[in-house]
């Protein structure tokens, strides 16, 4: 987690820093800072809060120079205060370092350090790298980039760094392990950040750096990329597809209900060109590559971590309900750790908004080790998942800024959806007609999304009323299980109110406990195949005085007159109904948290993207 971004070229880089970390700022907010470099002097900024309050602190000050690195926090090693924000500088004060991801080995090394008479102001990992990189460029008399190699050849963990020296400054230096990091090339200028927003507006050529390069950045124009081998490998330059309006809120009061709106569009472009409803076939890049194999595989294992995980659970109910393959879904952070059990002939699919989940990346390799066929489906494109795995799909939501994920969802949802009805249709386990009647109803999915969103008003209402509860329970059956985790995800994630999905039936079996009048349940009533046990679990819930707030399917009177409040969704196959109920739960959960106060778009002690473990 965490933004990094660094400049080097003619303009002044202050702007271009602080506009570059408050587009970054959804990965990590908690502290700020900048460094620049001009008459020989490094000019040194950072405090603890937003990108806005670090600009409140800048003004008057010096903020000159043509080169200079910014970071925006989400702290690991030592609380979010003015010290331990980033950039940080070697004891000598030569050289300052910004730094996205976790230095394993830093206490060995601080102690190493400490014991050569090196001082740390900070409690963080990344002032011993700055100061590690010092050592070895001291001791060794090298170059700054030999230094930076040699140096990063002993750290274990992971890291976006970026490093200026006060002697070198018509350099930039910039290197990665496990975490992203994107060059953008101008016309004697470059750009160095987590992403490529703070880029756009300056260049669309773009090199996303591999895991163990580094780019060092000349002002004069010229770059090289080495490996921490030290092999020189030659630039693969890509021109960005992002456009500026992606990455800002268009008139909405923040990104997260740009993003809910945004759905029908992203729906749009993620079934683009991959499916043929009239002649029924469907097309994902990277199933038809290795499609025997994937035939062949006497299961699918998919793994995940949160938002991501409820689409993987709905993967697993799609999969094994239309392909009838078993297929298992673990949280990434589990499977990596508990030694499992993978065959060689198994498919392993791994699934990320950003590409660059630390667990899931982590379960990828442990995967390719056991020579399982892995498949990626992530929204960032030339994300690490996308390069780690051996085919994939991207999502094509476009960029989700909002901490909150809402079109990232619906479009996994979608691709696994695909995926489930390619591997069926290909198996022979579902009719063609059928096949037919789905994809023309996928295709219908986005106007229903449209008819959804035209009652925000009536949900907002709902909101009000329930927006001082202290708890809320969510239920659901069949494949709005998942959709019934995710909703309680989304809301205690932006508005701090304690929540939890469950499969309706369990509720006997606990959470019934808990349900008093003043326990707001989220039913969400559609399914038709189990409509009469839906029916009775509002029933056990209204016997104890709950609040219901049923989504049902359009026209259903029978279950309005149960509910205190109900939702209309329109009718869906069933099989696509999560696509649908999960929209208002994200617009329930939005409201909710606006009418308390608070910060939806960035929650507290998160972070978009998960870079550490
Ligand atoms: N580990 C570093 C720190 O705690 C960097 C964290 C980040 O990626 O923001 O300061």
């Amino acid at each position: 987690m965490c933004g990094i971004v660094g400049y080097i070229g003619t303009r002044d880089a202050y702007p271009i820093l602080m506009k570059g970390l408050a587009r970054l700022e959804y990965r990590g907010y908690d502290s700020a800072g900048v460094v620049l470099l001009s008459d020989h002097t490094f000019n040194l900024y950072k405090k603890a809060g937003k990108v806005s309050e670090l600009d409140a602190f800048t003004k008057g000050k010096n903020t000159s120079g043509t080169i200079g690195i910014g970071h925006t926090r989400w702290a690991t090693h030592g609380v979010p205060n003015d010290t331990n924000a980033h950039p940080h500088l070697s004891n000598s004060g030569k050289l300052a370092l910004i730094h996205n991801g976790i230095i394993e080995n830093y206490a060995t090394l601080k102690e190493q350090l400490t014991k050569k008479g090196y001082h740390f102001k900070s409690e963080t990992d990344t002032e011993v790298l700055v100061n590690f990189i010092e050592e070895v460029k001291i001791q060794g008399n090298l170059n700054l980039e030999d230094a930076i190699r040699t140096a990063l050849n002993e750290i274990i963990g992971a890291y976006a760094i970026v490093v200026m020296d006060i002697d070198n400054p018509d350099v930039l230096i910039a290197a990665r392990k496990g975490s992203p990091l994107v060059v953008g090339i101008g016309k004697n200028e470059f750009f160095v950040a987590s992403d490529a927003s703070p880029i756009i507006e300056y260049t669309k050529n773009v090199v996303y750096l591999d895991d163990k390069e580094y780019a060092v950045l000349h002002r004069n124009g010229d770059f090289t990329i080495h490996t921490l081998g030290n092999v020189q490998m030659t630039p693969f330059v890509q021109e960005l597809q992002m456009d500026l309006e992606a990455i800002e809120k268009g008139g909405f009061d923040h990104f997260m209900l740009k993003e809910i709106y945004e759905q029908p569009r992203a729906l749009v472009d993620s079934i683009r060109g991959r499916v043929n409803a009239e002649d029924g076939w469907i097309k994902l890049g990277g199933v038809e590559e290795y499609l025997n194999r994937i035939l062949k595989a006497n299961r699918y294992i998919i793994t995940a971590c949160g938002t991501s995980y409820h689409a993987g659970l709905l993967g697993e109910y799609l999969i094994e309900d239309l392909s009838r393959i078993p297929v298992e879904v673990e949280f990434a952070s589990e499977f990596r750790y508990r030694n499992p059990i993978i065959y060689n002939d198994d498919v392993v699919l791994a699934i990320s908004q950003s590409g660059e989940t630390a667990d899931t990346l982590a379960a990828i390799e442990i995967a390719k080790e056991r020579q399982a066929l892995v498949y990626g489906i992530c929204n960032v494109i030339g994300s690490s998942i996308a390069r780690a795995t051996h085919a994939g799909s991207y999502t094509h939501a476009g960029p989700e800024i909002g901490v909150a994920s809402t079109k990232a969802f619906s479009t996994q949802v979608v691709l696994l959806i695909l995926w489930a009805l390619q591997i069926a249709e290909k198996k022979g386990s579902i009719s063609t007609s059928y096949l037919r009647r789905i994809l023309f109803e996928l295709e219908s999915i986005p106007k229903k999304i449209e008819e959804i969103l035209k009652q925000n008003d009536a949900i907002r209402e709902i909101a009000y009323k329930f927006h001082n509860a202290e708890n809320f329970l969510y239920l659901g059956r069949g494949y709005n299980y998942p959709v019934a985790m995710e909703g309680a995800l989304k809301l205690k994630e932006i508005s701090y109110i304690h929540a939890e999905g469950y499969p309706a039936a369990e509720m006997k079996h606990g959470p019934i406990a808990l349900i008093d009048e003043q326990m707001p349940v989220v039913v969400l009533a559609t399914n038709e195949s189990a409509r009469e046990k839906i029916v009775s679990n509002i029933q056990e819930v209204k016997a104890r005085k709950g609040q219901i707030i049923a989504v049902i399917n359009e026209g259903d009177e029978e279950i309005r007159a149960m509910a205190d409040y109900a939702i209309e969704i329109p009718s869906t196959e069933e099989i696509l109904t999560p696509l649908l109920t999960v929209v208002p739960l994200q617009l329930l959960s939005y409201h909710i948290a606006v009418m308390r106060g608070a910060n939806v778009d960035q929650p507290r002690n998160l972070a978009k993207s998960v870079t550490v473990e």
